[in-house]
């Protein structure tokens, strides 16, 4: 970021209170909108600050996402209650697909961002949620180590939400921070990358199947539906990649690929698809955020000449929409417990478990590097990974819970976030119960309300929980 070398002081501010509740989620995106709809289902008065004018976040931001937590690699499902609710709506309206696989088993869901747009909205109405769109969540105000409330900007001004218990999904951890939470944030060299898509029509997609089909060798796996014509809407997607330079093996058994590919997601029926940009940026500096909406669009535009000009279809292919950046880690907050690939890998088991994970560890580096590896089985997320330390009242959900750049290479997928939104949300609601704190829940409480809810908390019918 850039020093700031001139400061000034504004006189103190008389801020109207426009809301009293017993939860305020800020962030109303993957995991918020679920949270604020689980902490109001259980009972809260609850209230949900977004800073755009839609809901869903990063899962409404890039053209298709592949939610692919929701099944472990046994083909268990390891998601439900709230956010497995959200996905068979979407499905209903359309707007999912939940892929089979061999021998019955079942893997990810594909969501559609529009669709999934009005079914948060839906949800969090239906729930009672009192919603404040176009609000941007700006600090908090502390009582005693605890958040008292949260300081919000919008078109009527500057306003106070009083809460009890409060969940910080900003995906950036806004509120954990202005709260004084400790966090880790790696440098720009190290994180991952930050991605701006354009969505594409116009494409002729009987030429674009054709080239796929008969040129094999210049793609990375190309996968197409098992049959075109049964397939609709967002079932008939052709994803591929243009070959980049080589892909190899390494020795934890991930697939790498050391540069720029070309990644192509198509909708058969839509005749649409996304093309890309990927910048390294600080997400949490608002200059390099500004550059970022620059300079992915101009590397956006060069993959979609590339398109025009290589793969015949594309020739008249035009840019509809621009989704906002997608930014894919910035702070992730020091919680009671820190996930680690360990806990990941070894399948590890907590007596505190609010959610399950299997999601593949994928890293998208610098330089446009990338790797992926599988995650076998499943393992627990434990409540401790979403209190962070030194504030009483406050949980987090999605890609900021407490987890190491490793682990939150799986732990951010919106799968996984939509899981821990649930979490929070439901325990941010008992919390609200009593005096708020978060650290005072009794776990056996939540695990139950949870797993009444729906929740998967487990895939061995025999384990018993506290
Ligand atoms: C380009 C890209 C592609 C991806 N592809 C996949 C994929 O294929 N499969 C997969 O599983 N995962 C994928 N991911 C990861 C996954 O989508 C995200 O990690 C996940 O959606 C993050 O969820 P979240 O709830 O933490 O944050 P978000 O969904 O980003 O939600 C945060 C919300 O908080 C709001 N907000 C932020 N700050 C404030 C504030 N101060 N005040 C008010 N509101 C605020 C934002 O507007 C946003 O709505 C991808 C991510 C990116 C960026």
């Amino acid at each position: 970021m850039a020093t700031i070398q001139k400061y000034m002081e504004i006189p103190a501010a008389r801020l109207p209170i426009v809301a009293e509740a017993d939860v305020v989620v800020t962030g109303g995106g993957t995991a918020g909108y679920i949270a604020a709809v689980a902490a109001a289902r259980s009972g809260a008065k609850t209230v949900l600050i977004e800073r755009n004018g839609f809901l869903g976040g990063s899962a409404t931001g890039t053209y298709n996402t592949n939610l692919s937590s929701s099944y472990d690699s046994d083909g268990n499902r390891i998601m439900g209650g709230v956010p497995w609710e959200a996905i068979e709506r979407l499905a209903a309206a359309g707007g999912a697909y939940i892929r089979e696989i061999k021998n019955g088993r079942r893997t990810h869901a594909e969501i559609f961002p529009e669709t999934t747009k009005t079914v948060a909205l839906e949800m969090v109405y239906e729930a009672g949620v009192d919603l404040y769109l176009h609000t941007w969540a700006s600090d908090c105000l502390m009582e005693n180590g605890s958040v008292r409330g949260i300081i919000v900007q919008n078109k009527s001004g500057r306003q106070i939400v009083l809460g009890k218990t409060f969940v910080d999904a900003s995906a950036d951890a806004d509120i954990a921070y202005k709260a004084g939470a400790p966090f880790e944030q790696l440098d720009v060299d190290h994180s991952y990358l930050t991605t701006l898509d354009l969505t594409v029509c116009n494409i002729d997609v009987d030429k674009v199947l054709r080239w796929v089909k008969d040129n094999a060798d210049r793609l990375e796996t190309p996968k197409m539906p098992d049959n075109i014509e049964d397939n609709e809407g967002i079932k008939s997607m052709v994803e591929f990649v243009v070959k980049g330079p080589r892909k190899t093996k390494l020795p934890d058994g991930s697939t790498y690929r050391p540069g720029r590919a070309l990644g192509v997601k198509m909708l058969i029926r839509r005749s649409i698809c996304r093309v890309q940009g990927h910048v390294e940026i600080d997400g949490t500096d608002v200059k390099q955020l500004t550059w970022a909406e620059y300079e992915g669009r101009r590397q956006a535009l060069e993959e979609l000449n590339y398109l025009r000009e290589n793969v015949p279809g594309f020739e008249d292919a035009f840019v509809v929409a621009q989704s906002p950046l997608g930014v894919r880690e910035t702070r992730r907050v020091k919680g009671e417990y820190w996930l680690t690939l360990q806990d990941l890998d070894g399948n590890t088991r907590h007596p505190d478990v609010v959610g399950l994970n299997c999601r593949p560890v994928d890293k998208h580096m610098k330089n446009d590097e990338f790797s992926i590896r599988m995650l076998m089985g499943n393992h627990d997320i434990p409540l401790r990974a979403l209190i962070p330390q030194n504030v009483r009242n406050l949980l987090v959900a999605g890609r900021c819970i407490s987890s190491d750049h490793d682990a939150n290479a799986s732990l951010r997928g919106g799968g996984t976030c939509m899981i821990t939104g649930h979490a929070a949300g439901t325990a941010a609601a008992l919390a609200s119960r009593g005096n708020g704190q978060v650290r005072d829940v009794d776990i056996a409480l939540l695990q139950r309300t949870l797993l009444d809810q729906g929740a998967i908390l487990s895939t061995d019918p025999g384990r018993r929980f506290v």
